[in-house]
Parts: C-alpha cells; sequence; structure tokens
C-alpha cells in the first residue's frame, strides 16, 4: 500500500462560494496511478469546508441561502471582536473542513449525481486544500 500526498490551490473570487473540484481530484487520482485505495481531502482553513453534493444550480443557490439563514451575518458574535468573520468560522463548523472517497479500478468511486464542492467562507482569498491517498 502506498501513501501519497498532493496539494491543489484554490483561488476564490467572492465571499461565499462553492466551488466544484471534482475534475481537480480526479486529475490527481489519475496522476498518482491508484487504482484502489481511499482519498481523503481536507481544508486547512477554519473558514472553509469540504462537503459533497449534486453539482445543479438552483440547489447550489439554495444551499448558499440556506447557509445564510441558518449563521446569519450580522448578528452579534463573540469571534467579531476579534477579527469579524464569525459567520464564516461557524458556517465552516457545521459543514465540516473533510470528506473521504473511495478510488476504485483507477476512478473516484462518486455516486452519479455527486460531486465535490470546496466552500470559500471567507473570500477572496488563496486557498490549499490537502490530498492523501491510501491505495495501490
Ligand atoms: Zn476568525
Amino acid at each position: 500500500m502506498k501513501i501519497i500526498t498532493d496539494e491543489i490551490d484554490i483561488k476564490t473570487s467572492k465571499r461565499l462560494e462553492i466551488i466544484d473540484i471534482s475534475s481537480k481530484i480526479a486529475e490527481i487520482v489519475k496522476k498518482h496511478g491508484i487504482k484502489n485505495g481511499l482519498l481523503n481531502i481536507f481544508t486547512r482553513h477554519s473558514t472553509s469546508a469540504i462537503v459533497i453534493n449534486e453539482n445543479e444550480s438552483r440547489l447550489i443557490k439554495d444551499f448558499e441561502n440556506i447557509l445564510m439563514k441558518i449563521v446569519p451575518e450580522n448578528e452579534t458574535y463573540g469571534h467579531n471582536t476579534i477579527d469579524n468573520n464569525a459567520a464564516a468560522h461557524l458556517r465552516s463548523f457545521l459543514l465540516g473542513g473533510s470528506q473521504s472517497i473511495p478510488i476504485e479500478n483507477g476512478y473516484l468511486d462518486l455516486g452519479t449525481w455527486q460531486s465535490i464542492f470546496f466552500v470559500e467562507l471567507d473570500g477572496p482569498r488563496n486557498r490549499k486544500v490537502k490530498i492523501t491517498i491510501m491505495g495501490q
């Protein structure tokens, strides 16, 4: 079994932005020639998240709207006295910063309607996402 680490750079352009990174992750699987195993994707930033869901434009808009509704921007949050981005951290808490995906026969074994998204919650920024693959 091999353990491979890699990284992708993501340049975001909005405060809240949901970016499909499935093809970038698929390229990494291909590049390293892993046929079977497990891929973990991990964001190294506490104001971003990694989620898996359907890339359908109305659903993405619904997701943005619900995030803003569940964690409103202009509440009185304690963390805002430090760096004024509590809403971004709180949204990240709820979504989580990593996902694991099986690799089978050289491909990510995602469901037909599943895509991997990087969720920017405090952009625009330059972000790094870490990929770890365990397999052969
Ligand atoms: Zn902060």
